[in-house]
């Protein structure tokens, strides 16, 4: 038998990178990275794993859009899908540097570490673009709405009473476009970063890709590359030791091994909340029924734990 390294696609978490209640300097996303490589650097050291890392970009691409809103005067602003490569680049940055170093004090600095800026293909026949619903950027106006309304043709709602925001549509990701070039660099034994904030939306005209102003969840994402790449692990980090049935009620039971029939039970029984904990078990049944090992969904500390089988949720076929 070899032992051979099993291909391991990371889904981030927005805590990996920024904290609740942190402005974001660079300096504090930083900090938050090296916590994260920590846990990276431990499972590169076990030899047990070849690693791909994804991750969100929520805060960061908020922060790219505002710089753009209010210097529209002076630098002409970006569209979304282009505010979002820029995240991609900010972020893979400081992965690449922050897991080299903590790397090159484990011994293991030669390890090659890349990010690679990645387009995602969606339908443009994708339901979602009947319906946005992700909000994205900076809280607006009534007034200002409107304008932006009239003049960029954005859809804007009013979002829970703290503001107008721009919304857009949130479709399925179909194919992962540099799925090739990120299965060559860890067949070359690099470390990837790939598909960040859940990768740039695009559609195909022909065979051609444009760019489209979306947001693909980044859990989804992460399922799509893994299957892309043949992963057989796909490890996904949040701020929860586990998933939980009765969610926060005096009921509430942490699940530890489940079978993917169990998943689709209880997703369908609906203990996952939308939006959050909702795409991570869908992403984790599709991975299953794809033909993926075992899926993991656990908090960031708990990463090495929970691939042992000592934390965190399992799911497997
Ligand atoms: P991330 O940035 O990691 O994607 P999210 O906030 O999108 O984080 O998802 C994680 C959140 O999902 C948890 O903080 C938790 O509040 C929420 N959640 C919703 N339903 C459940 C559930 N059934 N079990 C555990 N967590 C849940
Ligand atoms: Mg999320």
């Amino acid at each position: 038998m070899t032992n051979e390294k099993k291909v391991t696609v990371i889904a981030l978490g927005g805590n990996a990178i920024l904290q609740p209640g942190q402005r974001g300097t660079f300096a504090e996303q930083m900090k938050n990275v090296e916590t994260t490589c920590q846990q990276l650097a431990q499972m590169v050291e076990s030899g047990k794993y070849k690693i791909i890392i994804t991750h969100g970009n929520g805060p960061q691409v908020g922060n790219i859009l505002l710089q753009n809103e209010t210097a529209k005067d002076v630098a002409a602003p970006m569209p979304l899908y282009v505010c979002g490569a820029e995240s991609q680049g900010l972020i893979g940055y400081m992965m690449q540097q922050t897991l080299h170093n903590l790397l090159v004090d484990k011994g293991k600095g030669e390890i090659p570490i890349a990010t690679v800026v990645t387009q995602v293909v969606v339908d443009k026949k994708d339901q979602a673009f009947q319906n946005p619903t992700k909000p994205v950027g900076p809280f607006y106006s009534e007034e200002e709405a409107k304008k932006l309304e009239s003049e960029k043709g954005y859809h804007i709602k009013e979002d829970a009473g703290r503001g107008w925001r721009r919304v857009v549509p949130s479709p399925d990701p179909i194919e992962i476009f540099e799925k090739e070039a990120v299965r060559q660099l860890v067949e070359a034994r690099s470390i990837v970063v790939a598909s960040g904030g859940g990768g740039i939306p695009v559609v195909k005209e022909g065979e051609k890709l444009v760019g489209v102003d979306a947001v693909i969840d980044k859990d989804l994402a992460g399922e799509r590359l893994a299957v892309d790449v043949n992963a057989k692990i796909f490890l996904v980090l949040t701020d929860v030791d586990q998933v939980k049935l009765n969610y926060k009620t005096p009921q509430e039971k942490g699940l530890s091994q489940i079978t993917v029939e169990e998943a689709k039970k209880y997703h369908a029984e609906g203990h996952f909340a939308k939006g959050s904990m909702e795409p991570k078990v869908r992403a984790a049944i599709r991975f299953i029924e794809a033909g993926g090992e075992r899926a993991v969904i656990t908090s960031l500390d708990k990463a090495v734990d929970a691939l042992d089988g000592k934390a965190g949720t399992t799911i497997t076929k």
